[in-house]
């Protein structure tokens, strides 16, 4: 079901990283539509490194790799690290939470902390 043949899925990482991105699910970098997510889990409190996971829910192409993590992020507590597979079936499940926890990372911690 999933492809991971199109690196320009990798951009939903790249807007993310600097904040320069709409609301997810975003508008998909390979297909156009509006199912693009991402996740990140930081394998240790305060360590830079992690896995990162993109992934349309439209046109199935995904991509997870080992990445820096932004300072931004912080892991979901509901999701499983070892339910975590480089292919992002478990993600897609919880696709309506961890779009909900990425908004709230991108968007409102702005307002409260970074002044
Ligand atoms: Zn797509």
């Amino acid at each position: 079901m999933w492809q991971s043949n199109d690196d320009r899925i990798m951009d939903i990482f790249d807007k993310a990283k600097s904040k320069n991105t709409e609301c997810f699910p975003i508008i998909c970098p390979v297909c156009g539509k509006q199912g693009g997510h991402l996740y990140l889990h930081r394998y240790q409190p305060e360590d830079d490194r992690g896995g990162m996971w993109t992934w349309c829910s439209v046109c199935c192409n995904s991509m997870h790799t080992s990445a820096k993590i932004p300072k931004w992020w912080q892991n979901l507590k509901t999701i499983d690290f070892d339910q975590l597979a480089a292919l992002p079936d478990y993600l897609e499940n919880n696709k309506a939470d961890i779009d909900e926890w990425v908004n709230k990372l991108l968007f409102l911690d702005d307002s409260n902390k970074q002044r």
